[in-house]
């Protein structure tokens, strides 16, 4: 399971570098809201705050990045069976 491991950390790594190298500053957060940190956004990515949806498109490098609030929202469509019958 160490492999396993690894790649999660491979992954966190590499998510971390990818945001700090596409991340932009919402434009709304920076013109409205210039004392508190603006959101950090990714391609595609919206801002919570405003709604405001960064327009560049998603490249290969960056389309793993959607924010954990939504990955669990599509996870959450697809529940897995076996959690359920293993209780029963
Ligand atoms: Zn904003």
């Amino acid at each position: 399971m160490s492999d396993y491991g690894d790649m999660c950390r491979d992954i966190r790594n590499a998510r971390a570098e990818a945001r700090a190298k596409h991340g932009v500053p919402c434009p709304e957060c920076v013109a409205k809201l210039p004392k508190a940190c603006p959101s950090i956004l990714l391609p595609q990515q919206r801002c919570r705050i405003h709604g405001y949806r960064d327009p560049r498109p998603r490249t290969a490098e960056t389309e793993y990045l959607r924010p954990a609030a939504q990955a669990e929202r599509e996870s959450a469509t697809h529940p897995t069976k076996d959690t359920k019958d293993t209780k029963q």
